[in-house]
């Protein structure tokens, strides 16, 4: 049987046929626009970033123009796109384009890869696209393609996969047409090879592609391993005093809810009885648990076991100082308070 033709060849008649031509930095095309494009375009999708880059192309039609205005001004500009530091470091890069190399970008990917923002795949796509010369790009919509095509297993955050996609880049870049290879492989994996419901019918590369034969485009590319999370384990102790009002400490300024207020924690259950007898001299009439839940931080889980004290008294002569207040719950204060706690505080 006679072998497909070259990845890169297919890849190339399909961008002829269906590729998009008529992208607004597809016209003009200089490395200024085409690294506003492509910084653009991270993240963000083609129909979204068009209104922005011609509003931006109007305000600095050039490099020198960008470098020139305040950093706020760009920031305007690019209110609505999002990832902020993307336009922070797009107006620092300009300043060095025109400080250090004479306002002309430089033809290389090295040189590219150490201006601000610019990582491998963007300076990849500038040489091959604004200079075209041979370079190679390996953005999400990429990796995405090239993970299925050769069914690479793995996440591509990980330095094996991210190395092995990164080979597999070079290897079918062609030496020819590469402004417009580096503009298909982005188009493909934009339009065909989408992340849910690839249109694999439609794509010049379904006759030998791993994931595809399969039946296993999900797979690819492989999804970031879950933190396995620590889990921490804390007692709210919610003291009430007579009057129904309930005891708040103010958090040490740094650490978990940094200056907030909160119910005293306690390790244990039954250290709580002693605890209210040390600082008020009222042993509670009741030790009541509550539904414990857990609350999640971004680096570990807190199993959190609400345990209601009730006291005898009022024992407001007995308290002092800034970091701790009897909150009236019926009256509260203006107070910041950690968000399970003011749930747990609106329930009562
Ligand atoms: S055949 Fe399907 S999965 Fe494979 S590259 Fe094309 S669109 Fe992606």
């Amino acid at each position: 049987m006679k072998p497909p033709p070259a990845f890169a060849r297919r890849v190339l008649d399909w961008f002829d046929q269906h590729g998009r031509k008529d992208l607004p930095w597809q016209q003009s095309i200089d490395p200024y626009r085409v690294w506003v494009s492509e910084i653009m375009l991270q993240q963000t999708q083609v129909r979204t970033v068009i209104p922005y880059f011609q509003r931006f192309m109007e305000a600095f039609p050039r490099v020198q123009d960008l470098a020139d205005a305040p950093v706020d001004e760009v920031l305007h500009l690019w209110t609505g796109l999002g990832y902020y530091a993307r336009a922070r470091n797009l107006h620092r890069a300009a300043r060095e384009v025109c400080d250090h190399h004479g306002g002309r970008f430089p033809a290389n990917v090295d040189q590219l890869s150490e201006l601000p923002g610019i990582g491998r795949s963007t300076a990849g796509a500038i040489v091959s696209i604004a200079f075209r010369q041979r370079a190679s790009i390996l953005d999400g919509n990429v990796k995405r393609v090239l993970a299925r095509y050769h069914a690479v297993p793995g996440w591509p955050g990980q330095t094996a996969v991210h190395r092995e996609l990164w080979q597999l880049a070079e290897q079918h870049t062609p030496t020819r047409r590469v402004a417009d290879y580096s503009q298909a492989m982005m188009d493909l994996g934009a339009t065909l090879c989408t992340r849910s419901r690839p249109r694999c019918e439609d794509c010049p590369l379904s006759v030998d592609c791993a994931a595809r034969r399969a039946d296993s485009q999900a797979d690819y590319p492989g999804k970031k391993p879950r933190k396995t999370m620590p889990v921490r384990a804390t007692i709210f102790l919610i003291v009430r005093d007579a009057g129904g009002s309930v005891l708040l400490q103010r958090r040490p300024p740094s650490g978990i809810w940094g200056g907030l207020w909160c119910f005293p924690q306690l390790d244990e259950q039954a250290a709580a009885g002693n605890w209210c007898l040390d600082r008020f001299g009222l042993m509670p009439t009741e030790l009541a648990p509550a539904e414990p839940f857990r609350h999640t931080f971004s680096h570990y889980h807190l199993d959190i076991q609400p345990l209601l004290a009730t006291l005898p008294g009022e024992p407001q002569a007995v308290m002092a100082g800034d970091d701790q207040l009897w909150y009236n719950v019926a009256q509260p204060s203006q107070i910041g308070l950690a968000a399970p706690v003011a749930r747990l505080l609106a329930s009562l």
